[in-house]
């Protein structure tokens, strides 16, 4: 098994370590990671500047630091890791959630989002950690990989679609198992604050805290709020075909699909 592992916490996170030492226990892994933090690119792509590409010592496995985003290390994972390709992509162990509508911002999640675009079996992996000061339990999320990353990569998903991991970061004793959840709603409140710089000039700052209710049946959040590892099938398809049926029905344009 050829694995190629990212993240987007950069080259030094410590949880792209954890997930090294758990995923050489299933296949041969290359690392190609950030060489710096780049959480919340989300999946942007480095078109107008060169991608450097460094070999680095990460513990006996090839692995590369690029000045670039996850999506530019997958790519150039496929171009110097693998260039004949490769069975599975890896991206994580970030260091806090990607639930809900993290989705959509996460770096973390586009790594493995490139990986199903290349057509590769990928996976996401986040640690849900939801106090910043707390020790994040990086054991936890090493015990439950280690005894599950077999069934994830046994399994066929299908083309365009690629899996969402979160693991409460609690100590392993209380995880209570696994979940196969929906998509939850993680919104923020206070996006924007609004600050003095000290010329008394204004200037904002972007961040907010979180509004999350864990009462959402079935979803990610629900899940990783009571314990339980969150798995979610997400699919690259964003066409959605009850509203394609209601446009057709109301303007009578032909559904090409
Ligand atoms: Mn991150």
């Amino acid at each position: 098994m050829r694995i190629l592992l990212t993240n987007d916490d950069g080259i030094h996170g410590h949880g792209l370590k954890v997930l090294a030492k758990v995923a050489r226990q299933f296949g041969e892994v290359k690392i190609v990671a950030p060489d710096r933090e780049r959480s919340c690119c989300s999946h942007a792509m480095t078109l107008r500047d060169p991608l450097r590409v460094n070999p680095v010592d990460f513990d006996g496995l090839e692995a590369y630091e690029v000045n670039g985003l996850p999506v530019d290390c997958v790519n150039v994972g496929l171009t110097v890791a693998y260039p004949n390709g490769c069975d599975y992509v890896l991206s994580g162990i970030n260091h806090g959630p990607n639930l809900g509508f993290d989705i959509t911002y996460s770096g973390t999640v586009a790594g493995a989002m490139e990986g199903a675009i290349n057509g590769i079996h990928s996976i996401a992996f986040s640690l849900a950690t939801f106090v910043y000061e707390a020790p994040p339990h990086w054991e936890s999320a090493e015990k439950w990989i280690s005894e599950n990353l077999k069934t994830l990569m046994c399994f066929e998903v299908p083309e365009l679609t690629f899996l969402n991991v979160n693991i409460p970061s609690i100590d392993p004793t209380e995880l209570r198992g696994a979940k196969i959840a929906e998509m939850g709603r993680r919104v923020y409140k206070d996006r924007v604050e609004k600050r003095d710089d000290p010329w008394g000039r204004p200037y904002y700052w972007q961040g907010g805290s979180v509004v999350m209710t864990a009462d959402q049946p079935g979803t990610d959040v629900e899940a990783v709020s009571n314990g339980f590892v969150s798995v979610t099938p997400l699919s690259l398809n964003w066409t959605v075909a009850k509203v394609a049926n209601e446009i057709a029905t109301a303007s009578n344009w032909p559904i090409s699909f």
